[in-house]
């Protein structure tokens, strides 16, 4: 899976995203994560990617011409990988002569727009196939405090796309009509305001990757977590047995899988109860967990 993060500060995203699972998943090549610099797309001779607002009023606001064109960019850089990557397995349709692989088909400041990914509608409001290339239109993603806010649902379904391409604002935003020309899709990670949409971005690949297969190792397993089937994950515990008095409970000591396993659930059930009743509106619970459930409550009345 590949992210494209369009970014006025590349560096923020690399050092976060090369360290610890990230990092592993694009030495392993499982994921891939280009920064791609906005600035280096501007075509104002001052490197200027931001200006004030029309109407007046405070602040600064991201221009469009240089997202518009690293968007672009980051178009070309798709399509050039996928060709590559066809090339490799030998399932090239296009002519090999025509895939590039010693140009920067991405330079900065390209003089005309003609790589475009064309913005047609269809009927599921999914994005649009381009047509010619066979290419599904990336989906773009605006990180805003204005969006639909991710959740791990979110999570699962984006892990199943093959490229995604992240849209980072700065100042008081961007200009609104460089969104609608990508059909941006805008993502908030919460009802707050951050300064920058790089953590935001960051936040959401971590998330995404770890549900790429080949990301996580063996010991990290993405199966049973919070969020599962809409519940929270049931207490953990390790080494030793007993500390300061308190001792593991015995039935995870007993070996006895089946009655482990029915215990975890129970507990993961308590929990969600607990601390997030919310979701258990949409949990995924057998009969037997619904009585279970029901008997709680009333006993908690
Ligand atoms: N003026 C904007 C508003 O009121 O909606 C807020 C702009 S904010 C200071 C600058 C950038 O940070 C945004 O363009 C966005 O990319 C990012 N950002 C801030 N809070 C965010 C959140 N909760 N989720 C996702 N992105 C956020």
């Amino acid at each position: 899976m590949n992210f494209y993060v369009m970014t006025l500060f590349p560096e923020m995203i690399l050092q976060g995203v090369n360290t610890s699972i990230t990092g592993r998943g694009i030495k392993s090549g499982a994921i891939s994560v280009e920064a791609v610099h906005i600035r280096d797309y501007t075509k104002d001779k001052h490197g200027k990617t931001e200006d004030a607002p029309y109407g007046g009023g405070v602040g600064l606001v991201m221009q469009a011409q240089p997202i518009w064109d690293c968007y672009q960019a980051v178009l070309s850089m798709i399509e050039e990988r996928k060709a590559q990557k066809e090339f490799i397995a030998g399932t090239a349709s296009a002519d090999p002569a025509n895939i590039q692989t010693d140009t920067e088909p991405s330079s900065p400041c390209p003089e005309d727009d003609s790589v475009s990914f064309p913005a047609e509608d269809d009927a599921a409001g999914e994005p649009a196939d381009t047509g010619s290339t066979g290419t599904k239109r990336p989906r773009v993603l605006y990180m805003s405090p204005q969006g639909r806010v991710f959740n791990q649902q979110m999570a699962e379904e984006l892990s199943k796309e093959e490229n995604l391409i992240f849209l980072c604002g700065h100042y008081e935003g961007v200009d609104e009509r460089v969104l609608e020309l990508m059909e941006a899709e805008e993502v908030s990670i919460g009802d707050y305001v951050l300064t920058g949409g790089e953590l935001p971005a960051m936040v959401m690949i971590d998330s995404i990757s770890r549900l790429v297969p080949g990301v996580l190792g063996k010991i990290e397993s993405a199966e049973i977590e919070s969020f599962h089937d809409n519940l929270l994950e049931y207490p953990q515990y390790s080494r030793p047995e007993v500390f300061m008095g308190r001792q593991v409970p015995e039935i995870l000591l007993s070996g006895h899988h089946a009655n482990v396993d029915k215990w975890r659930r129970e507990q993961s059930i308590l929990r969600t109860l607990k601390k997030r009743p919310d979701l258990l509106e949409e949990a995924v619970l057998t009969d037997k967990e619904k009585k279970y459930l029901d008997s709680v409550r009333e006993s908690m009345l």
